[in-house]
């Protein structure tokens, strides 16, 4: 893959640089050697060498129920000059709950993040799964409460379903198979260009321009291991990292997209059903290839799923269901 080609034939594009679930979920496999505060060190450290600042992290907080030590990682965080968003405390998606339930999950969570939150410039939530509710009444009563508690919602325009790559890295470097571990963190790093590309792209067809991004990554182990060569690779094409407020300026972000949307879908891809116009939204094959690696009964990303939302029906009264399709993410 040419990594170096530009981004945009259009110029430079802009993006903002966002971190999700710096605690992983409940009941996350996580490789020996590894923990949140080495994660988020190896995060901070990518952001500082190649100019991002003021990154808001966005993470559930029902892992830190058990282990309260978790928190040290939001401070480290602060110190190094970024911010700390609500992201719920369960990590539900809102297809799954109910909207009062979804609103005490945010303010449980608050109860135990307010401290770092009134340090950032802002408050930020951002809805699980990019999830904005899958009826009006959801929709409308989950965005009353967010403006009533002075939050402004926070969509990601770009991911690379990098949070698939949890179960498989950690079964990798758990059967030490180095050739396997440096094989997937090429093909982690080669789904980013790819994504980020795929949705650049589809972004000017949407809008005939480059919109201001909000780009995705999750606080996990193999992004430890390989944030610095994202980072660069994105600059070398023509990546500029900018504030979140500069692209939540951008009608892109700035606008709900007017659709119910119950898939697992990004902002881009809203917009683009929103107006009529064909994207490509089927994820990279390399998400089939990486559970092929080390399969042990258990230790699938399916079944590793499974267990991180096995607590929310019994705790929030969640119905966890699969998430329909859209027709841009059929193959
Ligand atoms: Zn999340």
């Amino acid at each position: 893959m040419n990594h170096a080609m530009p981004m945009s034939p259009l110029g430079p594009v802009k993006m903002a640089i966002t971190v999700d679930d710096l605690f992983l979920f409940h009941g996350s496999p996580m490789p020996q050697g590894y923990d949140s505060h080495i994660t988020a060190r190896g995060l901070t450290k990518a952001f500082k060498s190649h100019g991002a600042k003021g990154v808001y992290a966005f993470s559930n907080t029902a892992p830190t129920e058990n282990n309260t030590d978790l928190l040290r990682v939001f401070d480290h965080w602060v110190e190094e000059g970024h911010h700390v968003a609500n992201h719920t405390h369960h990590h539900a998606s809102l297809n799954w709950v109910d909207a009062k339930s979804y609103i005490g999950d945010i303010e449980r969570s608050a109860e135990i993040i307010e401290p770092w939150i009134a340090k950032a410039p802002k408050r930020c939530f951002r809805y699980c799964m990019d999830m904005w509710g899958d009826t009006q009444e959801k929709l409308e009563a989950v965005s009353a409460y967010l403006k009533s508690a002075a939050y402004t919602p926070v969509p990601i325009s770009v991911g690379f379903h990098d949070a698939r790559f949890v179960a498989s890295y950690w079964r990798t470097l758990k059967a030490d198979d180095k050739e396997g571990a440096a094989w997937m963190r090429r093909g982690y790093i080669d789904a980013a260009l790819h994504e980020l590309r795929l949705h650049c792209a589809s972004a000017r067809a949407v809008f005939g321009r480059d919109p201001v991004h909000i780009w995705l990554i999750h606080g996990t182990p193999i992004a430890s291991d390989c944030l610095g060569e994202i980072l660069d690779a994105f600059q070398a094409a023509g990546v500029e990292f900018v504030s979140l407020d500069e692209a939540l300026a951008d009608p892109m972000n700035a606008d709900v997209p007017p659709r119910l949307s119950p898939e697992f879908l990004h902002q881009v891809e809203k917009w683009a059903i929103v107006k009529g116009v064909p994207v490509d939204d089927r994820p990279p094959s390399i998400l089939a290839d990486i559970e092929k690696l080390h399969p042990a009964p258990g230790e699938s990303g399916a079944e590793v799923f499974r267990r991180m939302t096995s607590q929310l029906p019994g705790r929030l009264g969640a119905t966890v269901m699969p998430f329909p399709l859209a027709d841009c993410q059929r193959g």
